[in-house]
């Protein structure tokens, strides 16, 4: 290895302790200063080169003032997940390895690991053996791999052959799902080629649930999309019901449980999902309540074969293998080797470990919204899981609220809209969250409020 490459990564290690011991000070979210030296990037394509330490340097620089500080305590925005230590240091050899992940061929290593961490997510989630799992870089992605084996399992039960005749003659497929579902839902059918007007919204309640009593009558040509955890309201459809229902009418049900369905790993909170392994397929994030990092989304299918079926490319120069070739999984082919990180993580954890960790996700959740109650918040929901929603008394008071939220770079929290008013939602989804974040955050909520009521 020449000197050059080795001091390069040896700076890095050194930048990314500087970093990490930087995060409990750093503001979570870039001051305003902060945000315009980042105008400094915008420069035209240079047309001489930097060499590698000085655009390292450069890189530093900028994360250091410029990112969020994605992996403290105190970042509870959208449904971020934070960094396990496992899975930094395992994403480093990925890196260091650069394997193609599409292949047996091109990577026996990764290919392997990929195996295992499908036995162990099956077994961890207690889904039915022989269930097949793609990773992919998102749940919007894994959803468009599980609705695409969905929709030509469903054409090809009625003797329509999609793959070969196309879209274009098909038989309808009519789509049911709850009125909460995540915009990346409508955005995968939208691409698989079913329309808004195609999809029956079931209504749901306060809690963004959809009530049983309102779904309409099923047949073997639906595909009934449920959600374990709403970004919102939390709640989680009534999946063992609603599965029966589906399973006795011949539907295929689909359960989006990007941040949710994790809750199958813990004993505490397992009742969410009950009934769960009845569904045909499943998306999740890895990245989210797992802290295994970005990116790595988990598409899950009980017939394997509906999976790779809709999915398969094949070419002259691809040597499908009796081992495991991850590409078969999703709708890339190039991939990066996600499976490390995510073999580490579960390894690392063991099943005792993801529990404690949705446990203490869900725990710190309920402790955070339990002391804004206390001092004098409006906390709009039950904590389900690992988040909650809180407003003032007008829309314009919440608006302000966040803002100052947002400024204090104390925490930081996203807003949503909720049943017609301006909410803040609070997601706790990083291991690093202490008791102390939260105290820390709940005064910074308080100073927040100081002005506007
Ligand atoms: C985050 C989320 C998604 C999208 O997942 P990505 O990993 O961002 O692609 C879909 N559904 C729900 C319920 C989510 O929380």
């Amino acid at each position: 290895m020449d000197k050059q490459y080795s001091d390069l990564l040896n700076t890095t290690k050194d930048y990314a302790e500087e970093y990490i011991k930087y995060i409990p000070d750093k503001p979570v979210f870039p001051t305003h200063k902060d945000l315009q030296m980042l105008q400094d990037l915008k420069q035209p394509l240079p047309k001489h080169g930097t060499d590698a330490e000085a655009v390292i340097k450069l890189l530093h620089t900028c994360g250091l003032h410029g990112t969020t500080a994605q992996t403290g305590g105190r970042y509870f925005g959208f449904v971020n997940g934070g960094l396990l230590p496992v899975a930094h240091a395992a994403a480093w050899l990925i890196d260091t390895w650069n394997q193609n992940s599409a292949l047996y061929a091109m990577s026996p290593a990764v290919s392997v690991l990929e195996q295992m961490c499908e036995s162990w997510i099956v077994d961890l989630l207690g889904l039915k053996n022989g269930t097949a799992m793609g990773l992919v870089t998102g749940s919007a992605n894994a959803m468009i791999c599980a609705l695409a084996a969905a929709r030509n399992e469903l054409l090809k039960r009625q003797g329509y052959n999609l793959a070969q005749k196309g879209l274009r003659g098909a038989p309808p497929v009519q789509v049911v799902m709850g009125a909460g579902a995540h915009s990346t839902v409508t955005s995968a059918l939208s691409v698989l080629g079913i329309g808004s007007d195609e999809i029956t919204r079931v209504p749901t309640d306060a809690y963004g649930r959809i009530i049983a009593d309102c779904v309409p009558p099923l047949d073997c040509h639906t595909l009934f999309i449920l959600q374990a955890g709403n970004v919102n309201g939390g709640g989680y459809d009534p999946i063992d019901e609603l599965c029966d229902r589906a399973n006795a009418a011949g539907a295929w049900v689909h359960i989006d449980g990007a941040f949710g369905l994790w809750a199958a790993a813990s004993c505490q909170y397992r009742h969410l999902v009950k009934g769960l392994e009845k569904a045909d397929s499943y998306s999740l994030d890895a990245h989210k309540t797992l802290n295994a990092g970005y990116d790595c989304g988990i598409v899950l299918c009980r017939d394997r074969e509906a999976l790779t079926g809709a999915l398969a490319a094949s070419g002259s120069y691809i040597p499908y293998s009796e081992n495991r070739d991850g590409m078969r999984y999703t709708t890339e082919m190039s991939r990066r080797a996600r499976a490390v990180a995510l073999w580490a993580v579960l390894k690392n954890l063991g099943a005792d470990g993801v529990q404690e960790l949705v446990n203490n996700l869900c725990g710190n959740a309920e402790y955070f919204a339990d002391r804004l109650k206390s001092a004098g918040f409006c906390v709009v929901n039950p904590v389900f899981f690992n988040q909650f929603m809180v407003k003032c008394d007008t829309n314009e008071q919440t608006k302000k609220l966040l803002q100052n939220i947002q400024n204090s770079g104390v925490c930081w929290c996203g807003g949503s809209e909720y049943a017609g008013d301006f909410v803040i939602r609070v997601s706790v989804c990083s291991h690093a969250t202490t008791r102390e974040d939260i105290e820390k955050s709940v005064a910074a909520f308080c100073r927040a409020r100081g002005d506007i009521v």
